[in-house]
């Protein structure tokens, strides 16, 4: 396959006698994963994407480190993945769902004890003592349990994992083992279904019946849908360029990326190339276009349109509605899966049926972060003034969150020839709110 395509093989990886499945570590594989962290290889290639991974976890850290170096390419006998779409997620995903399935039933009777504990809410044997709790797992460690709270507020207001871990740090406040925070360690815990009093089992929450809550189950359910979001990008651009992903192209309509001048001012265009879907005919300078976006959002802070958009947002205000809309139909993609793996339905089939349930899918998670954005505003709508005053001061993951709770995009129209100051017509902002 490598050769038909005019691929130089980097490297093979062998696990030989290892089951994707059974939970085992596989050097190779592993070997594998490191090599494209180090940006070593280009693409993957593998008999069957099922051969690849057996557990939606390891699919997602895989999809996560090609993304992290732009390996866009999972290429197999039968057909290639676009994993730079959305479609290609999916697909991989599904595939990965039609392997578990098949492997499921093979160890299904051994898991049914942990589904029987898990459902009971009981606690699982083995680990190491969570956060926020003590080793006894049942009783809460108040002085933890505050750090929880905190980072889950802080958090669902729009500051980052990784300023976070900064800030724990210069407090000195130490982990579990003593070991520095990373955004991974405090991420799994701000996601765990246990803070909040819930059992996790495959993905499934139960609620715990041998320790108390820290947070509330609403406020998981947000953390998880801000956490999960795919819009979400933890691109090293985003912290030096706050207009990433809200300039669109007045040509194209593709996204406008950060790129430095030749001289090192820093800019955005539409861009062309082997990773670009763009047209290349824009281009704006960052500075003068960066200004001029935050004196419209602190004047639209202070307006009334805001405000009673704001007052006119749904009462559920913690998102319980959509989180189980989400997951219902999520269960419903899975079932589909199933069908086509039991080979009940053809491959068209389950195309045509699986369109209204991401429909529904994509919607539920608009809202969810919908409302996560909006909450970012908390204690900002109509103090423009004083938001101005300390806006330096925020990390720019905060800023980035802030302007994208208002504006949804902002329209970048061509430039006058011959035109040499900066023109604020070109620009067209599109208001969330
Ligand atoms: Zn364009």
């Amino acid at each position: 396959m490598a050769e038909q395509r005019g691929w130089q093989v980097a490297e093979r990886y062998v696990d030989d006698d290892v089951s994707a499945y059974n939970g085992r570590v596989r050097p190779e594989y592993q070997r594998m994963l490191a090599d494209l962290r180090s940006g070593h290889v280009e693409a993957v290639a593998v008999w069957h994407a099922d051969r690849l991974h057996r557990h939606p976890r390891e699919l997602e850290e895989f999809m996560e480190v090609c993304t992290s170096v732009n390996v866009t390419l999972l290429a197999s006998v039968s057909g290639d993945i676009d994993l730079a779409t959305h479609d290609g997620q999916f697909l991989a995903r599904i595939l990965g769902a039609v392997s578990r399935k098949e492997s499921d039933d093979k160890s299904r009777r051994a898991k049914r004890k942990h589904q029987e504990l898990a459902e009971a809410g009981k606690i699982a044997g083995g680990g190491t003592r969570p956060y926020g709790y003590e080793s006894d797992k049942r009783t809460i460690r108040e002085s933890e349990a505050a750090v929880i709270r905190e980072c889950a507020r802080q958090l669902l207001a729009g500051e980052s994992l990784r300023s976070l871990c900064s800030e724990l740090e210069e407090r000195g406040v130490p982990t579990v083992t003593g070991a520095p925070w990373k955004t991974q360690t405090l991420r799994r815990s701000l996601m765990s279904g246990r803070i909040s009093g819930q059992r996790e089992h495959h993905g499934e929450l139960f609620p715990a019946s041998e320790w108390p809550a820290i947070i509330g189950p609403a406020e998981t359910t947000r953390i998880r849908a801000l956490l999960n979001d795919p819009s979400r990008r933890t691109n090293r651009s985003v912290r030096r360029y706050l207009l990433v992903r809200l300039l669109r192209c007045g040509h194209c309509g593709e996204f406008l990326v950060s790129r430095p001048r030749a001289g090192g001012a820093r800019g955005y265009v539409c861009a062309v190339g082997p990773n670009f879907s763009g047209c290349g005919r824009i281009s704006a300078l960052a500075e003068p276009l960066e200004q001029l976006v935050l004196d419209a959002v602190f004047y639209r802070l202070d307006s009334a349109e805001l405000a009673s958009a704001l007052t006119s947002a749904p009462a559920d205000e913690d998102g319980n509605e959509w989180q189980r809309e989400l997951e219902r139909s999520q269960a419903q993609l899975e079932e589909l899966a199933i069908m086509y793996a039991d080979r009940e339905i053809s491959r068209p089939e389950w195309r045509v049926a699986r369109a209204p349930i991401e429909q529904r899918i994509t919607d539920a998670r608009k809202r969810l972060s919908k409302l996560t954005r909006t909450s970012v505003l908390d204690g900002h709508v109509g103090s423009g003034a004083d938001l101005r005053e300390q806006w330096t001061t925020l990390p720019l993951s905060r800023q980035h969150a802030i302007v994208s709770a208002v504006l949804d995009h902002v329209i970048v129209g061509p430039g006058r020839r011959g035109l040499n100051r900066f023109d604020p017509s070109r620009f067209q902002p599109v208001w969330r709110l």
